[in-house]
């Protein structure tokens, strides 16, 4: 019977002896390996009670097991539902409680602490711990190694994701077959993915970056992956020469150029370096570049869209802009009602076959911001220059008004990252008595640099509307940044709230 998802991505994996995972310590799992651990576990899913359109919660370390419960649901045709692993008891049961799975899959580590969550919303609880082993793999054991994948078509289910709850509380995105398989297919013609590619896995396969865009375009191509259970320095340095593409978060790329051991030679087979999730510094798109002559191709999407715009592959990929919109989807810009004229900002807006069903259980958080006729409004403010490429300027969510004037934080971070002594900012608004909120600085000084809060707004004085400027600013070691790299700007305005009262 026909499985939109699963036929593309993990039916071909059938008797394919060549090598899909590798692990770090070589251990290589072939296609046909990962498709038997998929079907029996499938088998193993169905006889602990879940069907077709069910949900399964999965709050477990990275692994190849991890990953064939992904291709495990959607043989059954259910509805993965990944969960950040760094989420408390307290936070799973949010989830849960939102989403009400019929089973949760946990470590078993963790299985005391949440089977009374499970208990609360009627879940059934099953282990599996980072290499794989528990519950699920021991009903898995004796189970066949085939398995019918359950019908389902482009319109059905395939995975509500969370949001990453950078701007408030997470939303379940409603992701369909057709959703997942029409970005894959987009990804991998215009990144050129083939079964000759072998991508460097250092992602999370909790969130839309490391289990759609990663994983998906690998799996539609017949490629290979080498899987990391996270990003190590060592091992990423390791088994690069190994790989031919990787994708990262920005933090995954600085922290490569921080390593001298990082240079041209140990990626001079790599094909490709593709960034998303964070804005990457233009700084950094420049340094990587000098390094190792790649030129980082950087990408814009979110959990309800997956994929919105690209770099080109061929052609000039632009640090500080995301590129232009992929094939069959659509972009605009919109400000009172209308669209922009060229070059101004506004509200990015996006539709096409990508574009998500809606949040789960949200109707009215749905029709906010899912337009009658297909228009996501994504939150994102940007512009598109001249030349059609589409540059991300902030969320919305994050524009200060200050004494009723908009402030666009990425172009005031923008001239304090290039302050000497800095290595980047983050600039948000907080509560003022007079203004209502007034532009605050956050600086993350270069090491050993003795930075100066005031004299480092001094420098930029002169190149911003006096309503722009910062009204104060403090200097600190590390921005607080989520699993995927996104800043927390919540965190500094909690952390900062009375500084002006
Ligand atoms: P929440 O919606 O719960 O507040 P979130 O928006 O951070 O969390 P995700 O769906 O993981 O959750 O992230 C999507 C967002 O990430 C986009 O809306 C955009 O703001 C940001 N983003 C993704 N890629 C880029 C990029 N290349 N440059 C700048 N921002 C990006
Ligand atoms: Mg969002």
């Amino acid at each position: 019977m026909p499985n939109t998802l699963f036929d593309a991505l993990f039916a071909p994996l059938q008797g394919r002896q060549t090598s899909l995972l590798t692990l770090p310590d070589g251990q290589r799992i072939s296609g046909d390996a990962f498709y038997c651990m998929l079907a029996r576990q499938a088998h193993a899913l169905r006889a602990s009670g879940l069907g077709a359109g069910d949900r399964i919660a999965v709050q477990v370390a990275k692994s190849p097991a991890a990953l064939a419960t992904y291709g495990a649901a959607l043989a059954l045709g259910a509805v993965f539902l990944p969960l950040n692993t760094a989420y408390t008891a307290e936070e799973v049961d949010y989830f849960i409680g939102d989403a009400t799975p019929r089973l949760f899959l946990c470590d078993p580590a963790r299985a005391r602490a949440l089977q009374p969550v499970c208990d609360r919303h009627g879940a059934h609880l099953l282990t599996m711990d980072a290499g794989g082993s528990g519950d699920l793999a021991d009903l898995a054991a004796a189970m066949p190694d085939h398995i019918t994948a359950a019908d389902r078509g482009p319109d059905d289910l395939a995975a509500l994701l969370y949001t990453s709850g950078t701007t408030g509380r997470s939303k379940g995105a409603m992701l369909s077959h057709g959703n997942l398989l029409s970005n894959a297919g987009v990804l991998a013609e215009l990144w050129r993915f083939t079964a000759g590619d072998v991508l460097l896995h250092a992602l999370p396969v909790f969130h839309t970056h490391g289990l759609f865009v990663a994983s998906n375009t690998v799996l539609l191509t017949g490629g290979a992956m080498i899987f990391l259970p996270g990003f190590d320095l060592e091992s990423v340095l390791n088994l690069l020469p190994q790989a031919t593409a990787m994708m990262g978060v920005p933090t995954f790329y600085t922290r490569l150029l921080e390593d001298a051991r990082f240079d041209r030679a140990l990626v001079a087979h790599m094909r490709l370096f593709v960034s998303g999730s964070a804005p990457l510094l233009a700084e950094t798109h420049a340094a990587f570049a000098a390094r190792t002559g790649h030129r980082i191709l950087e990408r814009y999407g979110m959990t309800e869209t997956n994929m919105n715009t690209s770099n080109p592959y061929d052609g000039d990929r632009r640090a500080g802009t995301v590129g232009f919109p992929l094939p069959g989807v659509e972009l605009r810009i919109m400000a009172d009602g209308a669209e922009v004229v060229p070059g101004d900002v506004g509200m990015i807006e996006v539709r096409g076959p990508n574009v998500f069903q809606g949040y789960w259980q949200m109707p009215e958080k749905t029709a906010e911001e899912l337009r009658p006729d297909g228009w996501f409004i994504t939150g994102d403010l940007g512009r598109v220059d001249g030349e059609g490429y589409v540059q991300i300027v902030g969320r919305q969510k994050d524009l200060v008004i200050s004494g009723g004037f908009n402030i666009y934080p990425k172009e005031v971070e923008l001239l304090l990252d290039a302050v000497p002594g800095v290595v980047e900012s983050a600039v948000i608004g907080l509560p003022h008595p007079d203004f209502g909120e007034a532009v605050f600085a956050v600086l993350v000084a270069q090491k050993g640099a003795a930075l100066d809060a005031g004299a480092a707004l001094d420098t930029i004085r002169d190149r911003l509307a006096r309503f722009k400027q910062p009204k104060a600013a403090v200097v600190v070691d590390d921005l607080p940044r989520n699993a995927m790299g996104k800043v927390q700007k919540n965190v500094l305005r909690a952390q900062y709230s009375g500084w002006f009262a």
